[in-house]
């Protein structure tokens, strides 16, 4: 009975931190493949060779940025 609580608890504490984590994921991908900046959504076709977002400062993860081209 102990075990089975504890499982339960656990299972729902995974199911919330997906809820959580799931649509932030997404968001962050989706910019990412826009070639935005995955924390403030700046523009990053400009910004290429930069180790970090001019406008957030925070790094940005060339190899998951997808440029659109145009
Ligand atoms: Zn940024």
């Amino acid at each position: 009975m102990f075990i089975a609580a504890i499982i339960g608890v656990a299972i729902g504490l995974y199911c919330l931190w997906l809820l959580v984590k799931t649509p932030r994921y997404t968001a962050r991908h989706h910019r990412m493949s826009k070639g935005q900046c995955p924390n403030c959504t700046y523009d990053l076709r400009g910004s290429v060779g930069q180790a970090d977002c001019p406008e957030c400062g925070r790094a940005i993860p060339w190899e998951r940025v997808v440029l659109p081209a145009d």
